[in-house]
């Protein structure tokens, strides 16, 4: 069943992995116009960003009551968080567990600056609405992740702006095999086939390797996730 929809628009981060591309789908089915927000903060997985438009073009094929709803897409470049970070994402370390129990791929406070970026470029398309796809349900344990951080940036967005910002987090309590579930109910399954085939969440921008769940290594926590949330879905069906 199509849900209700808003007269409004809503600001999609959309990196091109499968997590923000189920969102971007959740969005064209809910708000009468959808922008895209993608953040260039020099990470090897650049591969993910490579394919945003290639995926969007395929997923507006799929729908065109979703293309007629897609309005801009719009690309930040972070220079500066390239260079604050010394983390695996961004600098040719191994990918392993930090002594602080996170892994090294969690760049300090990413998710806080991109909040940022996104409120004030939402601010200035007239978007009341953020979607993103932070999940702290089987994730890799980064705290600006969490349902509490959210719900605190939407907070200080909407006082730092005096405007009403909403940040919707679907994903946030349902695990990987539920978000392909949640990918199959909102597009059935053309647009699973689609989520599965050209979404790239890999740590290493591997892009050579097909397995049943999509592309890259395999051995990231990125690819290990995906790798299980796909065993989980496919047992389930
Ligand atoms: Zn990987």
């Amino acid at each position: 069943m199509t849900p209700a929809r808003s007269s409004e628009t809503a600001l999609v981060l959309f990196s091109g992995g499968q997590d923000s591309t189920v969102c971007l789908a959740w969005a064209l089915d809910r708000f009468a116009r959808v922008e895209t927000v993608g953040f260039d903060y020099g990470q090897r997985h650049i591969v993910e960003l490579a394919v945003r438009l290639r995926l969007c073009e395929r997923m507006m094929a799929l729908r065109p009551d979703w293309k007629a709803r897609l309005g801009e897409d719009h690309m930040v470049k972070l220079d500066a968080l390239a260079a604050m970070s010394e983390t695996a994402l961004t600098r040719d370390t191994a990918i392993a567990m930090a002594e602080n129990g996170l892994p090294t791929t969690f760049v300090p406070g990413r998710n806080l600056l991109l909040f940022c970026f996104a409120g004030a470029l939402a601010y200035r398309r007239g978007a009341k609405h953020l979607v993103a796809g932070m999940c702290e349900t089987d994730y890799s344990g980064y705290p600006d992740c969490r349902d509490a951080t959210v719900k605190a940036m939407q907070t200080a967005l909407s006082l730092g702006m005096d405007r009403p910002l909403t940040i919707h987090t679907p994903l946030m309590w349902i695990d990987k095999a539920q978000t392909l579930a949640l990918a199959h109910e909102i597009g059935g399954e053309e647009f699973l086939q689609l989520v599965i085939e050209e979404t790239h969440s890999c740590y290493r921008g591997e892009c050579a390797l097909r397995d049943d769940w999509g592309y890259g290594c395999g051995s990231c926590p990125a690819c290990q996730l995906r790798a299980r949330g796909f065993a989980l879905f496919m047992a389930q069906r």
